[in-house]
């Protein structure tokens, strides 16, 4: 079949799977087309335009290489097309936002018949980098036309010259009761269709509401667009696929990108802080506003300017836009292009030799309050050049590492391409595979052969599926005191800070080096006293919603909820002597209080030691073929300056915080659980048994996940040693493949297999969601970070804790009593054998010939 045919074949087999519009057409589809283009007499000319002009991909993709290299040839006079002419080539080069139109836009600066418009499409582009410079020297060369670009970006007619956020908004109401998290928006079961955005749309909200999508459909016909409205909005993993859902359903088309869209309108009494930022940056209004009047199918005012939403003309609800320079944002199509603007109209006015501009909304900043500041103020103002960041501040830190994992990785991919990037500007971008190591579907494969190269060729760095997760990588890339993100929730990195934020953001800190910020308040986590026996570092990080539902300042209901570390960073102390990797299970769990960040006050030592280690491993690394090799052996340069000074910022005393938790060891004399399913609510051994709604039966148990390390697999084994096969069923999965060939060599794994253990290969596995899933309706004990419903298997009823009260319930089949376990776990991990049990990998403590063994064991 021709090209033609064959999309017209699936446009409708896309059609007929719900509607859906076909996809964007390959690189080579798209030089197939270029050829018919060429001919003489053009076949199906309006359809092959139409195709040509909004079924490519802008920026960098492949295809718009092809699309753009074609018009630069027609507006040079290279090739002739009976169908678009000079001026419509540069026409149409200018809908590709930046990236690979940009040289021929400006070529066509020189062609006097078409300057005119090139400059005028230039003008509103803003995606250059450095083409700006090429511009300037075609100014300083005479050229008028490139004179007038350069002064309309002075004067941000990239921005006057789109319309200003409307004063009112007419939109119809679909609201959402209660909370809803990511995973409803964007469900882990189907991220392999996630770069699929219309595809990946259609399963928004389905195991949420009845019939979400015929209900968006007939509220549709009112004729205005949809608000989304609901009491706790976006809190979960951060997904930029929940956004452009969203945008899907509620935005409106982008001219010249398909499949994608922007705008709408979301209304929260909560809006979670990672949801909103993803809201804001991709041009989609964020409210926060009381939801309580508001229902489903209500046509609503929403007055952005006046802060009311009204209904039948009567005050509704009251809202505060914040931040203040979000009018500017939606104005410029989201935060991420009003500060990529906002670069370019600044730098300029420096070439014009002009003032700063103030046209655009400067961000409020809080009064100084003179006190001192706290550690994670510290790393973010060092990040910014200065001493210290106050909460409320809006600040650009530079961005030094960035993560990204394999689910959100198409889609930060994808938002790279529309930056039109070809480099990351940040000093360490690194891509894991590890959330569909597993169980890949073909999507993950076609992913496995084409995002390395991607991130590789652009300086980034890729791991393999079978390496392991994520966060167990990324942490021993961090450096102290800096601060980076990811595009993962549970980027919280236990040195430096981690903010870890939706795929756009991340794309933006990959290839720009830096990340819009308002500084969150912090809320200070202080533990005090001597941990008792038999408690484990996971009970203490359950101990922290615990003490704060003591203290008022957390509540479990989704009504009305409470919740102090909503938005904060939580800042940790009273436990320097951790290990870094003891350190991560307390900044991972940050993700499930809803914080924007953590941060940990260790000592030198223990960092000391994971830097030395982390060197020898990146120099493997490097050895073994890993790449980018120059960016790894730049961060172990980096690691060693360090050490030859190793230095860390402290607190101050006098530092202000919004809350202080204080968390006395001597108190914890038992495991604290998180119950069945919300990662709020925990509570004593004791009390949940004691409580007989409550099971207490235990049919899986999962040990695994980025909260794990190898010590705590050892623990299990120990635990499990001689007993035989565990009437539970147990699924191990390691978080790298290190701590499973080391594990191996152990003999721990043939424990596991003796007590009839699920091996999985390193990776999230089950705590992922959409890999293997435990069986319908089962009570499992689990080491994972979240027991959010249906996230590790449907209608499963999950608790979590620490792995060795994991391996007591596996050995029971149920929740041990408070003695049980006492008496237990002494006798299997004693005096004697846990300081080996709880022995950390240090890689520079081991022989050359064994870390090959444990780089390669996969
Ligand atoms: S183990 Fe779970 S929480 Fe950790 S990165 Fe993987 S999916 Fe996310």
């Amino acid at each position: 079949m021709s090209l033609l045919a064959d999309y017209k074949a699936h446009t409708q087999e896309r059609l007929n799977e719900g509607g859906l519009p076909p996809l964007a057409l390959t690189a080579e589809q798209t030089a197939e087309l270029v050829e018919l283009l060429k001919a003489d007499s053009v076949e199906e000319a309006e359809y092959c335009l139409e195709l040509f002009k909004n079924k490519v991909n802008p920026g960098v993709d492949d295809a718009a290489y092809v699309k753009a290299a074609f018009l630069n040839d027609v507006v040079q006079g290279n090739v002739s097309c009976s169908v678009i002419s000079k001026s419509e080539a540069v026409e149409i080069l200018g809908t590709m936002m930046g990236g690979f139109n940009v040289t021929p836009l400006i070529e066509a600066l020189k062609v006097e018949e078409v300057a005119e418009i090139a400059a005028t499409q230039l003008k509103n582009t803003i995606l250059v980098y450095d083409a700006f410079n090429d511009v300037k020297d075609l100014m300083d060369a005479g050229n008028a036309k490139a004179k007038e670009v350069i002064e309309s970006w002075a004067n941000a007619e990239w921005f006057t010259n789109k319309p200003a956020l409307e004063e009112e908004i007419k939109l119809t109401v679909y609201k959402i009761p209660g909370e809803t998290n990511t995973d409803d928006l964007s469900p882990a079961t189907v991220a392999f269709t996630r770069p699929d955005i219309p595809l990946h749309a259609t399963a928004m909200l389905q195991s949420r509401m009845e019939n979400p999508l015929e209900t968006m459909a007939s509220l549709k016909e009112k004729g205005n667009p949809l608000a989304y409205v609901g009491d706790v909005v976006g809190t979960g993993s951060s997904r930029k696929s929940g956004i452009n859902s969203v945008q899907w359903h509620m935005g409106r088309d982008i001219p010249g990108v398909p499949n994608k869209r922007t705008g709408g309108v979301v209304i929260g009494s909560i809006i979670a802080p990672i949801f909103f930022n993803t809201a804001e940056d991709s041009g989609c209004l964020p409210i926060e506003a009381p939801v309580d009047n508001l229902e489903t199918g209500d046509e609503i005012i929403v007055k952005p300017y006046e802060g009311v939403i009204t209904k039948n003309g009567e005050v509704v609800s009251e809202f505060k836009l914040a931040p203040n320079t979000l009018t500017d944002e939606m104005r410029a199509g989201g935060r991420i292009p009003l500060i990529i603007g906002k670069g370019l109209t600044a730098k300029a006015r420096e070439t014009l030799g002009l003032d700063a501009t103030d046209m655009f909304i400067a961000p409020a900043q809080p009064a100084d309050s003179g006190k001192g500041f706290s550690q994670a103020q510290k790393m973010v103002g060092r990040a910014c050049g200065i001493e210290g960041v106050r909460p409320g501040m809006y600040v650009e830190p530079i961005a030094t590492t960035v993560g990204s994992q394999d689910t959100t990785g198409p889609m930060t991919r994808d938002e790279i391409k529309e930056l039109a990037a070809l480099s990351f500007g940040a000093d360490m971008v690194m891509q894991s595979f590890c959330h569909t190591a597993a169980y890949p579907k073909p999507a993950d494969i076609k992913l496995r052969h084409t995002l390395p190269d991607f991130i590789n060729s652009r300086g980034g760095v890729t791991l393999k599926p079978g390496d392991g997760v994520i966060h167990s990588w990324l942490n021993r890339l961090c450096l102290p005191d800096t601060v980076g993100t990811g595009g993962d929730s549970h980027t919280r990195f236990p040195i430096g800070i981690s903010f870890p934020a939706g795929s756009g953001l991340i794309a933006f800190a990959g290839v720009t080096g830096m990340m819009p910020l308002t500084m969150p308040e912090s809320v200070l986590v202080r533990f005090k006293g001597e941990m008792q026996p038999g408690i484990t570092l996971r009970d203490l990080v359950n101990a922290i919603p615990y003490q704060a539902i003591q203290d008022g300042l957390l509540t479990v209901p989704k009504k009305n909820k409470k919740n102090v570390f909503a938005g904060t960073i939580i800042e940790i102390q009273g436990l320097p002597d951790l290990k870094v990797e003891q350190a991560f299970e307390l900044s991972d769990s940050a993700a499930e209080r809803s914080a924007a960040a953590c941060s940990v006050q260790l000592d030198k030592e223990p960092i000391i030691e994971y830097l030395s280690s982390n060197i020898a491993l990146i120099e493997k690394m490097i050895e073994e073929g890993y790449e980018d090799a120059r960016t790894l052996q730049r961060r172990a340069d980096k690691m060693k300056e360090w050490l030859a000074n190793p230095e860390l910022l402290q607190p101050d005393e006098d530092a202000e915080y919004k809350a202080v938790i204080e968390i006395d060891l001597n108190t914890i004399t038992e495991p604290i659980l998180a119950c069945p399913n919300d990662p709020d609510d925990v509570d004593t051994l004791s009390n949940i048994l004691a409580d007989d709604n409550r099971p207490t039966k235990i049919d899986e148990v999962f040990v695994g996940s980025c909260m794990t390390n190898i010590g705590l697999f050892r623990a299990l084994g120990e635990v499990l040693k001689g007993e035989g096969e565990v009437p539970s069923k147990l699924w191990v999965a390691p978080p790298t493949k290190m701590d499973e060939a080391q594990l191996t060599e152990e003999g721990y794994y043939a424990i596991f297999a003796a007590a009839g253990a699920r091996l999985e290969i390193p990776g999230c596995s089950l705590c992922m969601g959409n890999q293997a899933q435990v069986s319908e309706g089962s009570v499992v004990f689990s080491t994972s970070t979240r027991n959010f419903d249906n996230r590790l298997g449907k209608n499963s009823k999950v608790y979590l804790g620490s792995a060795e009260m994991a391996a007591v319930s596996a050995l029971l089949g149920r929740l041990p009593t408070k003695e049980e376990y006492m008496s237990i776990v002494p006798k299997k991990i004693t005096e004697e054998n846990k300081d080996g049990v709880y022995k950390y990998l240090n890689f520079h403590q081991v022989s050359t010939d064994h870390l090959t063994t444990l780089v390669t064991s996969r």
